[in-house]
């Protein structure tokens, strides 16, 4: 499987709701914001300092990660996507999720994963259309839509990170190293202090954008 790039990879891939390490003494600190400048996800109390950027908004169902349609549909290409309904809103799954025992049989199912699907879909969430597009050799700008097309208003000088983000496209998905440190690399230390990751090392990444 290659990489996805730009966002979508971030979007896919990125934890949510876990602690925000940046924030870890704060309430509501859970990363339920994804942002496409950053290709990352941040807690509500990391959002204006990314306020410059097009940021999405994850919600949770039945403990998996799921974005409200309206929103995802003007960023990439849903058709073929399965969506649910909850709480009277369309939601699109972001990852495939768990199934009990591999489907066998005729039926309409997802193209990457198997699982069973309603009658015109053939993708039961994001991830598993990316990855059909890419496997099939196929271009996924065809299927993106160009996020935030607004000028960063302030602060504008510099190099520009959403194109070393995006125009990943063929290569790397994300950066490695970016992820929060929410699990510190295991050290050798028996220091139980050292279980809190530095606070600042998100910062380090969200200033630069
Ligand atoms: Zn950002
Ligand atoms: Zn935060
Ligand atoms: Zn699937």
């Amino acid at each position: 499987m290659g990489m996805r790039p730009g966002w979508v990879g971030g979007l896919v891939e990125e934890s949510f709701f876990v602690g925000c390490a940046a924030h870890t003494n704060r309430k509501k600190n859970e990363k339920n914001i994804f942002c496409l400048g950053c290709c990352a996800s941040i807690c509500p109390h990391c959002a204006p300092a990314h306020r410059h950027h097009p940021l999405i908004q994850v919600r949770r169902y039945v403990y998996n990660d799921v974005v409200r349609l309206d929103d995802l549909e003007r960023l990439i290409d849903c058709s073929f996507v399965q969506p649910y309904t909850i709480n009277s809103a369309k939601v699109i799954f972001l990852k495939p999720r768990p199934q009990s025992r591999p489907f066998k049989g005729s039926g309409n199912v997802c193209l990457t994963c198997d699982r069973i699907l309603q009658e015109p879909f053939h993708f039961c969430c994001l991830s598993c259309k990316v990855d059909h597009v890419m496997v099939q050799g196929g271009d996924l700008s065809n299927i993106l839509y160009v996020p935030g097309r607004r000028r960063p208003a302030a602060a504008g000088a510099g190099s520009s990170p959403r194109s070393s983000c995006r125009s990943a496209a063929g290569g790397r998905a994300r950066p490695t190293g970016r992820r929060s440190p929410d699990r510190p690399p295991a050290t050798a230390s028996t220091d139980r202090v050292a279980v809190h990751p530095p606070p600042r090392a998100i910062y380090t990444h969200v200033m630069c954008c």
